[in-house]
């Protein structure tokens, strides 16, 4: 055999052990038949494949059934390394520790003041991963990226935070920087609706499409906007803003300083504003969500109202854009059919629960 003859066998083995491990990073879990339908290799090839990086401690097998035959389930060894997520909500951090076969081996979170400083967030984070890193057995060393989420508009030229009424105290801090310095890892930060629609894309009820929208609807509302299979920023990175599309030109003023904007109907603060008087001064988004799943008729009037516009906004992103998929994500989505159907038979839960555990899907609109 020629030299450049094993040469290029040695790449093409390269190449398809590149496949296998490319489809279990997405994937999680497979056994050896799937991952011959996912990468197009012949059975054989992942057998041998999966055996060799199995032997290297890349890869794990364990017993598994399919169909009710046994299978072999292989995954990413946990040797090979862990992720650290970092979820920031306008009064919560969340914390969790994932393998590479997607699940998550420990997991916290804690209250935050609402109107608390970015250094404080921060390093309340800082030390839950460290926590969390000790509780688990794990170094630092084992961490192959940390991801930070925030609900505010990350400038993709300066890596600061836009402006926010959500977390007012992080306007202009650079918070992939600050918190790299904090933990001693490099930290990617982004928008959390643009990480939802990753999320959903390779994960969850958006999974396989190229064009899809993800509308995370909490306090604030954005749009995680996914175009020709890659996740659109725009020139500043401030693209999927829907929160502040126009409902009524007429209607209040917004925190943007425009009228009528879709936040200002389906936010948070609007739907506990318009049960102020009938259910009192101390409700929660998480309270409503529960008293109209109990058949509270005002709650769920503000629910399913929330749902007819956030409906408006879906229909125009649908014009705009003309997706696969909208993908409906947040805490307000917890109200599930109350907030997305009004006969409560065209929607379904995504699959992407339980983290987050807010997610529901709308197809066929
Ligand atoms: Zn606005």
């Amino acid at each position: 055999m020629t030299g450049s003859a094993t040469g290029s066998q040695a790449s093409l083995r390269e190449a398809n052990r590149r496949r296998v491990l490319k489809a279990l990073r997405a994937a999680g879990s497979l056994t050896q038949a799937e991952l011959a339908r996912e990468t197009g290799l012949s059975p054989a090839t992942v057998s041998n494949i999966v055996r060799d990086l199995a032997e290297a401690g890349i890869l794990d097998v364990t017993p598994t059934a399919r169909s009710g035959r046994r299978a072999q389930a292989v995954s990413l060894s946990r040797g090979v390394g862990v992720a650290v997520g970092i979820d920031f909500g306008h009064r919560h951090l969340r914390v969790a520790v994932g393998d590479l076969a997607h699940e998550v081996i420990a997991e916290r979170m804690l209250t935050l003041p609402p109107d608390h400083r970015a250094d404080q967030g921060l390093t309340e984070a800082a030390s839950l991963v460290d926590e969390l890193l000790t509780d688990t057995g794990l170094t630092k060393a084992a961490v192959r990226g940390v991801g930070l989420g925030l609900p505010a508009p990350i400038d993709t030229g300066t890596g600061a935070v836009g402006s926010t009424s959500i977390l007012p105290g992080w306007v202009g801090v650079p918070a992939a920087t600050v918190m790299s310095d904090r933990v001693g890892m490099q930290v990617h930060v982004d928008n959390d609706a643009n990480l939802g629609a990753l999320a959903e894309v390779v994960w969850g009820a958006a999974r396989g499409c190229s064009e899809a929208a993800y509308l995370k609807v909490a306090t604030g509302i954005g749009a995680g906007l996914i175009i020709g299979g890659r996740l659109h920023r725009g020139v500043t990175g401030t693209a999927g803003e829907v929160g502040h599309t126009t409902i009524d030109e007429h209607g209040r003023v917004c925190r943007c300083g425009n009228r009528g904007c879709l936040e200002t109907f389906v936010g948070a603060p609007h739907l506990l504003e318009l049960l102020h008087t009938s259910h009192g001064p101390d409700l929660t988004l998480r309270q409503v969500i529960d008293l109209a799943r109990s058949g509270d008729a005002g709650c769920r009037r503000v629910v399913a109202d929330a749902g007819r516009h956030l409906g408006v906004a879906a229909a125009n992103l649908c014009n705009l854009l003309n997706p696969e998929r909208i993908v409906v994500g947040g805490e307000l989505a917890q109200a599930g059919d109350l907030l997305l159907s009004r006969s409560g038979t065209s929607c379904r839960v995504s699959r992407f629960p339980p983290r987050p555990p807010c997610c529901g899907s709308v197809q066929g609109y």
